[in-house]
């Protein structure tokens, strides 16, 4: 992963040199401006993953810095504010900062701060998969949960897998001893027997026609419609 990058936006400058120390030593890789314009344009040449902004800048203040790079490019922005009735007021006017925090605050706040921000934006842009749905079965991959009918169907963790493995190749033939290899990992060919009990679990569990058996050679999902 890359390293992760953080603007620091401070006209004062012990405290803009504290906060950067920090993230510093945190593994950020931080630059600091210590006015509303150059701020801008450390924002469109660094490229930062967050910014922390404070509020009372020279130039222009930190609720235009904020307009102007979030018109760039949509970041996360902690806001440092000097009392909780000026924080108050920026809730109001929603700036688009997502973060407020008032001075004085320890390096540990801002830091945990930091963090979980970050983790938020990356948390939402991971790819989420669709669920899979077969007649009514519906199959959530990132919640490892199954529904038949809407409600909750147990299975374990390889009954799981081997489902969300037929799911991806419907109506296809698939070798007991080719599912052995992609759902177990076994090379080798035997132990097909385990293919077979837990493809009669899916069956108990999940009804009797979804997956057809191909004599002598393996299993196909049936797909209705
Ligand atoms: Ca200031």
């Amino acid at each position: 992963m890359r390293e992760r990058r953080v603007l620091v936006v401070e006209d004062e400058r012990t405290i803009a040199e504290s906060v950067a120390a920090r993230l510093g030593a945190e593994g950020f890789a931080v630059e600091i401006a210590a006015d509303g314009p150059s701020a801008v344009e450390r924002f469109r040449t660094g490229q930062p993953d967050l910014v922390v902004l404070d509020v009372m800048l020279p130039g222009f203040d930190g609720l235009e810095v904020c307009r102007r790079i979030q018109a760039v490019r949509p970041v996360p922005v902690l806001m440092l504010t000097a009392r909780d009735d000026e924080t108050d007021l920026l809730v109001g006017l929603a700036v688009g900062a997502d973060d407020y925090l008032t001075k004085p605050f320890s390096m540990r706040e801002l830091a945990a701060r930091v963090h979980v921000l970050l983790r938020r934006v990356e948390r939402a842009a991971a790819p989420v998969p669709p669920a899979i749905h077969l007649g009514d079965i519906e199959i959530n991959e990132a919640e490892r949960r199954v529904r038949r009918a809407g409600a909750d169907v147990h299975l374990t963790p390889t009954e799981f897998d081997l489902l969300v493995h037929f799911a991806g190749r419907p109506r296809t033939v698939l070798p007991r001893e080719r599912l052995l290899a992609d759902v177990w990992g076994w090379a080798e060919g035997s132990g097909t027997r385990t293919v077979d009990s837990h493809v009669k679990a899916l069956r108990r569990k999940l009804g009797a026609d979804l997956i057809r058996t191909v004599h002598g050679v393996g299993y196909a999902l049936e797909v209705s419609s």
